[in-house]
């Protein structure tokens, strides 16, 4: 068993010298966007140049499961999201 003498303020500060809280690290892509740094693009999928998100193929993606949530809710009588947004 390991007996822990009692930290003194230098041993104390030294440790929490270390504990602060970070800031976020941004940075601005190619293409104009501002992104986290170490994160691909949210706005053009890009990451250290090459495209690594296909943002296209997910914006489609997302539509199409509007649509389908959509059906689903006129099928069951309900009022969509576009209806709502017409009244
Ligand atoms: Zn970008």
């Amino acid at each position: 068993m390991v007996v822990r003498m009692r930290a003194n303020r230098s041993k104390t500060g030294q440790r929490r010298s270390h504990l602060r809280a970070e800031s976020l690290r941004v940075s601005r892509c190619e293409c104009g966007a501002v992104r986290l740094a170490h994160r691909a693009c949210p706005s053009c999928g890009k990451y250290n140049g090459k495209v690594i998100i296909d943002i296209v193929a997910r914006t489609e993606r997302g539509q199409r499961r509007d649509k389908r949530k959509e059906k689903a809710l006129r099928e069951s009588g309900q009022v969509t999201e576009s209806e709502k947004a017409n009244t």
